[in-house]
């Protein structure tokens, strides 16, 4: 195979998901990978670089253009390895560097929601958008604001933690960064996910929020609310966000994107109700177009 092929390594809370990407943003083949809990880091990166070697062997690709790594959650200065993520096991470690001794080819790394939003500015629902906020609901939540396809980053090689803006005065619970009333304490995929789960009384379900966007697609009036009242808390959240950045699209990712108008349709509704309507009036309100691929294909293409 003689096109230049990335492999885009997507890290995730409960899985890593990664595939051979084409400078077109196509996924020419892919792997995802589940890790227990207690797995240390140089166990987790072993079976990263077992799972590309595969890739490899099965497209019969002999050198890497590169591999792209989104990281969820904070980059270091260092730019080889992360920080305050929710894989704790490979918080510090220098997998940039790992891999590009292991495979002998440049290795990128970058924040994931910055990643989902590039994928989404280069192949997806974002093309060409000027001023683009995603907003990626999964285990947390992550923010991206891109001008003109450059993400903005603030702090610690992402935008900070604007998945935290506080949104609730009276939540006595704090969210596992340790903040109270954020947004990610009551709108993130773990607070949906205890929410779906009281309701389907589910304990097996791997994924509730799988299940619980099914149930609100047939019409289910609980699993309707729950997915509304979660839109609520992202347009509260959207409508400060609305105001830092003026963005004219405005994109929702991650599993509950799925959901579609219902979760739109929340969202956009209390941003403009809250927002400065010079900042809220005409945004573009939509649904990223790449759905769980966007965090592999962003992660690749910060290697074109
Ligand atoms: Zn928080």
């Amino acid at each position: 195979m003689t096109e230049k092929l990335v492999i885009g390594l997507d890290i995730g809370g409960g899985s890593t998901k990664l595939g051979l990407v084409s400078p077109g943003g196509t996924i020419v083949a892919r792997r995802r990978l589940t890790y227990a809990k207690a797995a240390t880091g140089d166990k987790i990166l072993s079976d990263y670089a077992s799972a590309i070697d595969d890739l490899m062997r099965g497209q019969k690709v002999e050198r890497l253009a590169g591999i792209g790594i989104g990281y969820p959650g904070h980059i270091l200065p260092d730019h080889i390895s992360g920080d305050d993520s929710n894989v704790l096991a490979l918080d510090g470690m220098p997998i940039a560097e790992i891999l590009k001794r292991r495979f002998q080819c440049p290795v990128g790394l970058m924040n994931d929601a910055d990643a989902g939003a590039i994928a989404e500015y280069r192949f997806g629902a974002g093309r060409g958008v000027d001023r683009l906020l995603m907003v990626t609901v999964g285990t947390g939540i992550g923010l991206a604001f891109l001008a003109d396809g450059v993400p903005t980053n603030t702090a610690n090689g992402c935008l900070g933690d604007a998945g935290h803006v506080i949104v609730v005065r009276d939540n006595p619970v704090r969210c596992r960064k340790g903040c109270l009333g954020c947004l990610e304490s009551v709108a993130s995929g773990q607070a949906i996910e205890r929410h779906a789960r009281r309701l389907r009384s589910d304990h097996k379900a791997t994924s509730a929020t799988a299940a619980l966007v099914r149930d609100a697609l047939g019409g289910n009036a609980s699993a309707l609310g729950i997915i509304a009242e979660a839109g609520n808390w992202i347009g509260m959240a959207a409508a400060s966000w609305c105001n830092i950045f003026a963005p004219t699209t405005l994109l929702i990712g991650g599993g509950i994107s799925a959901a579609g108008a219902v979760l739109v349709d929340a969202i956009l509704l209390e941003t403009k109700r809250r927002g400065m309507p010079s900042n809220v009036e005409n945004v573009r309100f939509g649904i990223a177009e790449l759905g769980n691929d966007a965090g592999i294909i962003g992660a690749a293409a910060q290697m074109f």
